[in-house]
């Protein structure tokens, strides 16, 4: 029996994500029967699918292309050429005071938390211990497994506004935050879509996390892999705000190329000047094909109306299909919808649910629907806390029959065990 470290034991250890990822991957690769409604897979749509296909053919028939996206190591900042682009588009779209020294890219988004997480939270030379605080849970599963040290999040829990008889949503409470920000935290992280609720936290909420970060000084991480300028999967008005303060994480993934593994960070230089020397030592260099891809995509003037004619209302009609469903199949039970804003999850709360999310998810596992269920997205939060073990996630990715099947057999099980606690 080998006698494995701490980090072995950390990382290496069962973890939601990890179960999330094999289910995941195992149903993609087996193409049976099963219905996948659970991981963060993006659709594949064929227009959008076709217009890469284009670019990658581009790239292929190009010899130097080719070389250039296959054959060299990029700088472990990333690729410079998809730098000076990508950063030119943010401060033209959203008027950014950004440059090329403001961006490093890695191997995607989920390599980026890990390495600003661990750098903005831990131990610090001194001995001080800094955490990261989640001002909002229920927040993205993949954050609570990536602390090197222990106990590395501090999570609040909502404030939550109850929306006629089936919706509700979640705000932030600032008592807390402004409670726990005087305290050892060393940034502040909210993913805006959020996933897994599909909450679009407001501007107001924004503007007022940014002024307490930066009265507090410290970071404000904004995970942006659903939101603007890609893959812009958003059906509210949300303004994207980036300041000197701020670190933007963003991710090719959403847009429908996750195998790309591409993430991009907009922050201060003295956050994106480590973040590339950890590149260095982890990988080398982030991979270069996804960025020559987004390039030509750029250079053609492709990336945002892709996001804009094809992806987001590719999603919000599946998303209005997807909730006329559960509304239907629901009927007469106690269940509410988180408002769908953004992202293509829907998170769906069973009061009454007599048992676990949990049990729950793994029910309808037997039953041929993978969900994601909601403990996992809490991480951080007192499981007493019985709104934690309600809820479960899903995706609406998928094709409208496949979708049509898994919510009916989802709300069948819901009935079924319903109808037997009497
Ligand atoms: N952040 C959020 C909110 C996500 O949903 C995901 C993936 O599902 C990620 C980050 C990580 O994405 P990637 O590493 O593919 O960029």
């Amino acid at each position: 029996m080998l006698d494995l470290s701490r980090f072995a034991q950390t990382l290496g250890g069962a973890s939601g994500i990890s179960r999330l990822m094999d289910d995941l991957g195992k149903t993609l690769a087996q193409a049976g029967n099963t219905i996948m409604l659970g991981g963060g897979n993006p659709a594949h749509i064929p227009e959008v699918q076709a217009r890469f296909q284009a670019c990658m053919q581009d790239i292929i028939d190009t010899p130097a292309s080719f070389g250039a996206a296959f054959g060299n190591y990029d700088p472990p900042q990333g690729n410079p050429r998809f730098i000076e682009l990508m950063s030119t588009l943010l401060r033209k779209q959203f008027s950014w005071p950004i440059g090329p020294d403001n961006m490093a890219l890695t191997n995607g988004s989920q390599t980026a938390f890990f390495a600003l997480f661990n750098m903005l939270g831990g131990t610090c030379p001194g001995g001080e211990k800094k955490r990261i605080l989640l001002p909002i849970t229920p927040e993205y599963i993949g954050y609570a497994d990536l602390g090197l040290e222990p106990d590395l999040f501090v999570s609040l829990k909502p404030d939550i506004e109850l929306l006629g008889e089936h919706r509700f949503k979640y705000h932030i409470d600032f008592d807390q935050v402004q409670a726990k920000l005087g305290q050892d935290i060393g940034a502040i992280c909210v993913s805006r879509p959020t996933n897994p609720t599909g909450n679009v936290i407001t501007n107001d909420e924004m503007n007022c996390l940014g002024t307490l970060a930066k009265g507090a000084g410290v970071p404000l991480i904004i995970d942006n892999a659903y939101g603007q300028p890609f893959p812009d999967i958003i059906y509210t008005d949300a303004a994207a705000i980036w300041d000197e303060n701020t670190v933007m994480c963003m991710s090719l993934s959403k847009l429908g190329l996750p195998a790309t593994r591409t993430g991009i960070i907009a922050a201060p230089a003295e956050i994106i000047q480590p973040i590339a020397r950890m590149n260095a030592v982890m990988g080398l260099a982030p991979g270069g094909v996804g960025p020559c891809l987004a390039t030509e995509l750029i250079r053609r003037g492709d990336l945002l109306s892709l996001c804009r004619d094809l992806i987001r209302p590719y999603y919000s009609q599946r998303l209005a299909f997807a909730e006329e469903r559960l509304v239907h199949t629901l009927a007469g039970l106690d269940y509410r919808i988180h408002v769908p804003e953004g992202a293509f999850f829907i998170w769906l709360w069973l009061p009454q649910l007599p048992i676990s999310s949990f049990a729950l998810y793994e029910r309808l596992k037997q039953n041929g629907v993978i969900v994601v269920p909601g403990e996992y997205f809490f991480p951080g939060i007192d499981p007493a806390w019985a709104h934690t073990q309600e809820c479960i996630r899903i995706s609406y990715a998928q094709d409208l029959d496949v979708l049509e099947r898994g919510i009916d057999i989802i709300a069948q099980e819901i009935r079924s065990i319903c109808a037997a606690k009497g």
